[in-house]
């Protein structure tokens, strides 16, 4: 039999798949094709990579035979027991040392548990986020491997071909141990939850305080996408407020204000929860999908349920102005939010994460890519150790900038009834966070008051004590 020549074996060939497998054999890799319905294997040697290098593979062992070593195998495949299945069929025809990727949506609690489980038979798992949807697999994804670090050698020469490109600087580098690459795509998508429920704040205060039209509304973005919130999320808002319906009004208007969600921004909200850290952009933007949902509730209650009229009588321009820099801030915060949950997932799982390469695998290729990432990957290479994206100073002075307007926004927001949960939530983080002083110690004597369960004295740390509060008994 001739010698294996495939690079990298594919498992799954829905749209991640099949345009992963192009792009990489656009790099001049081989790759060998497998799918668990064999017939979509030849269809797609017969269409899409009809001309290429590709090779198909009917079974696993052809898959693995065709492989040469170390053998790498990535599966993109549903998230869930389907990737158990494929790393129990493969186990046993890898040899110590062959890679297993998966890089599907999985939750990062099930790459830590195979990581281990696969370490101790000698395969090298690597969990790897891959962003950008299906363009960008095929043209260039923004990749997030964690796992076992010895694999990485054998990956970098092709995820960092692969990958989206800022300057020569590739959206790919290893994250960390273990789950850590799924870690950080699941910040990713919460992060996106969040600007994405910026951009909607922004636009309801646009449509139903300013009155303006959807071109009007759609020149706005597409001015704001030349300056710092230059970003892939405004630029295609831009293009969806302009879309025409064949009757010439905006599609967008015609679309049933119900939120869906496959759940990896309530995964965020969620491990934050967990892990004690306040990421309240990312969980009022799941709430919010979910207050959306609420379709027929809201129907009845807009019946019954009254607030003050939204318009608004100030200098609209001014007010345009106040809510990009609301926008600002609040994603400034969202972002330090995010970076803050890391550092603690980070510390308890003992993964070394590089802050400023994550930002860097963010600035292109994926969903959340921004200009905006470029100004945290200098924070991060400035000060690597630095401990709340808040308090370097590019982004102290950017907050401090936009302060006043973003003040005016949610005030504003709040006395026109227009919810800017988003917004609001963001500003109270940044004043929570800055207070020297919070009301936690009335909280702390409620709960001694009602279930003795102690306080420490400002004056004697570490000094644990109750006080009967009613004098009695
Ligand atoms: P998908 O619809 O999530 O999954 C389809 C693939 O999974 C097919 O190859 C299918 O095989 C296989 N599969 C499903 N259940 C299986 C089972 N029980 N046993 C074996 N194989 C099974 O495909 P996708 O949209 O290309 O996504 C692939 C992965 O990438 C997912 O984890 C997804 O969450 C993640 N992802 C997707 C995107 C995106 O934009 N679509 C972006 C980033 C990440 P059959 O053909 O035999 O059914």
């Amino acid at each position: 039999m001739a010698a294996p020549t495939g690079d990298i074996g594919l498992i799954g060939l829905a749209v991640m798949g099949q345009n992963l497998i192009l792009n990489m054999n656009d790099h001049g890799f081989t790759v060998v094709a497998y799918n668990r319905t064999t017939s979509k294997v030849d269809a797609f040697l017969a269409n899409e990579a009809k001309g290429t290098k590709v090779q198909g593979a009917h079974s696993m062992e052809e898959l693995v035979a065709k492989l040469k070593k170390p053998r790498r195998v990535m599966m993109l495949v549903k998230a869930g027991t389907a990737v158990d299945d494929f790393i129990n069929a493969l186990v046993p025809l890898l040899e110590k040392g062959d890679i297993i990727i998966d890089g599907g949506n999985s939750e990062y609690q099930d790459t830590d548990r195979r990581s281990k489980a696969l370490e101790a038979k000698g395969i090298l798992y690597v969990g790897c986020g891959v962003s950008g949807g299906e363009d960008g697999a095929r043209y260039g994804p923004s990749l997030m491997p964690g796992g076992n670090p010895a694999a990485w050698p054998a990956l970098k020469p092709i995820f960092q071909s692969i990958a989206a490109k800022v300057g020569s600087d590739p959206c790919c580098d290893w994250v960390g141990e273990q789950g850590a690459g799924h870690f950080v795509k699941m910040v990713h998508n919460g992060i996106e939850y969040g600007d994405m429920q910026l951009i909607c704040e922004a636009y309801h205060l646009m449509t139903s305080t300013l009155g303006m039209s959807h071109d009007e509304m759609s020149k706005v973005f597409a001015d704001w996408n030349k300056g710092e919130l230059d970003s892939f999320l405004i630029e295609i808002t831009t293009d969806i407020l302009k879309f025409k319906d064949t009757d010439n009004s905006p599609l967008v208007e015609k679309i049933k204000d119900n939120a869906g969600q496959k759940g990896t921004g309530k995964w965020t909200a969620i491990s934050a929860l967990d892990y004690g850290v306040p990421v309240t952009l990312i969980g009022e933007s799941v709430f919010s999908r979910c207050l959306s949902s609420l379709f027929d509730e809201r129907q009845k209650a807009s019946q019954v349920l009254t607030g003050p009229s939204p318009d608004f009588k100030g200098d609209k321009k001014e007010f345009l102005e106040n809510i990009r820099q609301a926008l600002y801030a609040s994603k400034i915060v969202s972002y330090a939010q995010g970076f803050m949950l890391m550092r603690q997932a980070a510390e308890i799982h003992g993964w070394k994460l590089n802050y400023g390469g994550i930002a860097l695998m963010w600035r292109g290729g994926c969903i959340i890519r921004s200009v905006f990432l470029g100004n945290i990957k200098s924070a991060f290479e400035k000060n690597p150790s630095l401990s709340n994206l808040l308090l370097d100073p590019f982004f102290k002075d950017a907050i401090l900038n936009c302060q006043t307007s973003w003040r005016k926004v949610v005030s504003q927001s709040a006395l026109l009834g227009i919810p800017t949960p988003a917004f609001g939530t963001a500003l109270s983080f940044y004043d929570g966070y800055r207070s020297k002083r919070l009301p936690a110690n009335l909280l702390q004597a409620q709960r001694d008051y009602f279930g003795a369960h102690t306080y420490e004295l400002l004056n004697a740390p570490g000094k644990f004590v109750h006080t009967n509060w009613t004098g009695h008994g």
